[in-house]
């Protein structure tokens, strides 16, 4: 039973009308990959690498990021592995760091532009990013963007670090894909134009929903506000998977919506190519799917996205599962 059990759980998650999505998980540190491929994942969705930062007196410097990062992308062998760049700032905070007091740090300097503007601390990762390349399947993910401007900046000291590297003598992948994080109004709204400038996307539904609903994520006073299967947040995956199809692009979902096996004909129907979870949620997401129909899920779908709220929503998808 148990050999059966591990089976199943490294099959693939293809529905019953032949619509494959790829399982991936979300993760820290490098001993989690072990963990995560014994659950079965196909890849890695997001690694979440601030943790690599946190709790300690100074960053991280190349040659151990270094290490870290080949670590991770040998233990997947040939399997994809999506390295989210630092996603510092809101309610993370780096002691190192000169970080003033923000009165609205969600919307202050987060992500790529705390990145931006800490450039050398940026670069060494990016350095530590590129040296890895060759020993797996790397790509490169930016959090928190907002405008086209961002991605071309980060993308302009990525070249940086790659020249510094080469006069170095040190070698890197040429064709690293780079992708950006969907996780504000304005990125999800402008997909289609954001599209051209990346190879991939990834829904960071977290951050998403806390910005379309104007509710902080980590505010218990108005934690019943804060849902992601509230037709808006909907609304706005749909049209990011739809942008980025249009355009040729993969389209992936990392927020704790994509470990939910309530939304899994959700995630189905919207047409994701990829969802990325904890490694616990891999076998029963991957069971799920494996029941569902993409034909059905795109169905319920429209259903979905007419409804009022995050209840009808979540009514609805009680009754179909
Ligand atoms: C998200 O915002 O959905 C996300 C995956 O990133 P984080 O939870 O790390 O902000
Ligand atoms: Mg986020």
């Amino acid at each position: 039973r148990e050999k059966r059990c591990i089976r199943n759980a490294l099959a693939k998650a293809i529905t019953r009308d032949g619509h494959e999505i790829e399982v991936a998980t979300n993760l820290r540190n490098f001993e989690e990959a072990e963990l995560a491929l014994a659950y079965g994942a196909e890849g890695v969705g997001l690694f979440r690498t601030e943790f690599l930062y946190m709790n300690r007196q100074e960053p991280p410097g190349e040659e151990e990021q270094f290490l870290i990062y080949r670590d991770v992308l040998l233990a997947l062998k040939d399997k994809p592995v999506i390295v989210r760049t630092l996603d510092i700032g809101g309610d993370k905070h780096l002691p190192y760091l000169e970080q003033d007091k923000e009165d609205n740090p969600f919307l202050g300097l987060r992500g790529i532009r705390l990145c931006l503007k800490h450039k050398n601390l940026f670069k060494t990762q990016l350095k530590a990013l590129l040296r890895a390349s060759s020993y797996g399947n790397l790509k490169l993910m930016f959090p928190m963007v907002t405008t086209l401007e961002e991605i071309r900046q980060a993308k302009t000291l990525l070249e940086e670090a790659r020249e510094e590297l080469q006069v170095a003598g040190i070698e890197t992948s040429i064709n690293i894909p780079i992708g950006i994080m969907i996780e504000v109004p304005a990125a999800a709204l402008m997909a289609d134009i954001l599209a051209s400038e990346v190879d991939f996307f990834s829904i960071g539904t977290n951050d998403l929903t806390q910005y379309t609903l104007a509710v902080d994520r980590d505010n218990e006073k108005v934690a019943v506000l804060y849902d992601a299967y509230h037709p808006a947040v909907l609304k706005f995956i749909y049209q990011v998977v739809d942008a980025a199809h249009r355009k040729g692009k993969w389209v992936g979902l990392c927020g704790e919506l994509g470990g939910d096996s309530l939304a899994a004909p959700l995630l189905v129907g919207l047409g994701l190519d990829e969802i990325s979870m904890s490694p616990v949620f891999i076998p029963a997401m991957k069971e799920r799917i494996r029941a569902l129909s993409y034909e059905e899920g795109r169905e319920l779908v429209r259903r979905l996205l007419e409804l009022p709220g995050a209840k009808e929503v979540r009514e609805v998808l009680v009754k179909t599962s």
